[in-house]
Parts: C-alpha cells; structure tokens; sequence
C-alpha cells in the first residue's frame, strides 16, 4: 500500500491534472511532472452489484471525489463513507483507493 495517489503536475504553471493531459489547458505547457496528492471528499457514491461471468462477486463502492488538488477522480472505497466525507487517499497496485480519515 502507497499513500496518495499520483498525479501528473505542470511544470510552468504547477496546475495538477489526473489523468495526465497532452497540453497543459491553462498555459499550454507540454511538460509535467508526476506528484501525489494524499486527501479528497466524496462526491458521489455508486454500488458495483454485479459483475459479468464474476460468481463470487462481493458488491464493491466506487466513489468520485474531488482532491485536495481539485482533480475529479474514481476511486474504490474501503469502508461506509458517504459524499461530504473526507477521505485519505492511497494506492495498492496501481488502483487507487480510499477511506475515511481515522479520527485523531
Ligand atoms: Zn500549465
């Protein structure tokens, strides 16, 4: 497991984007670097239910949520969080997902 997910980030405007675009759409910068961005709230919820040909399929929650950056993204969730919640962000494999910041 991996803290955050990646992000790609312009190099002359440091405007972050995921996914990655061709041309930066702010500066038309070319050249972007990769960062990580750790935080983001739910926006909407869905429940995967079903899954062609899957027999044992557990329904499993995607969430769209914005990040701390302001970039639009799909993650599954790990637990209950519902939208407005804020949510830490990580990566196991190269599948982004969340859950709910633990209390401190
Ligand atoms: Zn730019």
């Amino acid at each position: 497991m991996k803290e955050g997910v990646g992000i790609w980030r312009c190099v002359s405007c440091r405007v972050g984007f995921f996914p990655k675009p061709l041309l930066c759409p702010r500066c038309h910068g070319d050249k972007f670097e990769s960062d990580r961005v750790c935080e983001a709230v739910v926006e909407e919820v869905s429940v995967i239910r079903h899954m062609l040909g899957q027999e044992d399929w557990q329904p499993r929650r995607i969430a769209s949520v914005r990040t701390s950056d302001g970039q639009l993204m799909t993650v599954g969730l790990r637990d209950q969080s519902e939208p407005g919640t804020t949510i830490e962000l990580f990566e196991e494999g190269s599948a982004p997902f969340g859950q709910a910041k633990a209390a401190r």
